[in-house]
């Protein structure tokens, strides 16, 4: 996939401030200091579009960017900083938990990890409570470049086996550097794939008492939450 336009639309505090949800969102996350800014700017082809942050945590709000003027890149705060007044880390937590829960439109989460690292309490309670709301979701392992991919592989591999028995089949992993400029296109692959298959496949909206997945767009209300589509993702 080519990035041909990245257009900010707008930052939100809360789900209510969110754009309309005529287009299917993928959304990124993780622990501060994950490299989350940089992977979205790298991903863009645009060093500016999100802001590489100087202070752990210090962007808590929900940033829009409709790209190829037909799907959304969502830049959720990162989770997990020390600073900041207590009321803001409630509120944006709340909002990033109601925007996870109840945004019809999104299609997939990427949940980042740092791949220097050996499994984080915090990055596991995040990715269970994915599985627990039902949240699609793939894990990315960012920064390989910092250590040797041994380290790199069994880092991952502790992860999975903490996860494991959470799911029958695990969550598409892969891997990314910024730094080493690698991962870029099977990320947007990911995204293309589901492109296609919101295009391409005959996703019937359900009728009304129906509950079988499907993805209508423009998308409903969110008081008609329906099953988000299972585009026969590998995962
Ligand atoms: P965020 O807080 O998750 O948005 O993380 P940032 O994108 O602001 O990155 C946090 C720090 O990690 C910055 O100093 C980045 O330069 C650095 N960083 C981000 N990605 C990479 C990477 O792929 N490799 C290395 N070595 N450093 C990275």
């Amino acid at each position: 996939m080519n990035i041909s336009s990245a257009i900010f639309d707008r930052s939100a505090p809360d789900l209510d401030s969110c754009p309309d949800e005529s287009l299917p969102e993928f959304a990124f996350i993780g622990r501060s200091n994950v490299g989350k800014s940089s992977l979205l700017n790298f991903l863009a082809g645009q060093n500016g579009l999100a802001r590489v942050s100087p202070v752990p945590g210090f962007t808590r709000l929900i940033n829009f960017f409709t790209m190829n003027k037909s799907w959304r890149l969502v830049d959720l705060p990162g989770y997990g900083f020390a600073s900041g007044p207590k009321q803001d880390r409630t509120r944006f937590s709340g909002a990033v938990s109601d925007y996870l829960e109840n945004r019809t439109n999104l299609c997939l989460v990427f949940a980042l990890i740092d791949s220097g690292l050996a499994p984080q309490e915090i990055d596991l309670e995040f990715v269970e409570w994915l599985v627990r709301h039902a949240v699609p979701f793939v894990l990315v392992f960012t920064k390989t470049d910092k250590v040797t991919p041994a380290a790199v592989q069994a880092n991952i591999a502790a992860f999975t086996a903490r996860i494991s028995a959470w799911f029958e089949k695990l969550p598409a992993i892969f891997t990314c550097s910024v730094q080493a400029r690698q991962g870029r296109q099977e990320l947007l692959g990911v995204i293309d794939e589901q492109m296609t298959a919101i295009n391409t496949a005959s996703i019937p909206a359900p009728a009304a008492n129906e509950s079988s997945p499907g993805l209508s767009l423009p998308a409903p209300a969110r008081q008609n939450r329906k099953p988000r589509p299972d585009l026969h993702r590998p995962w």
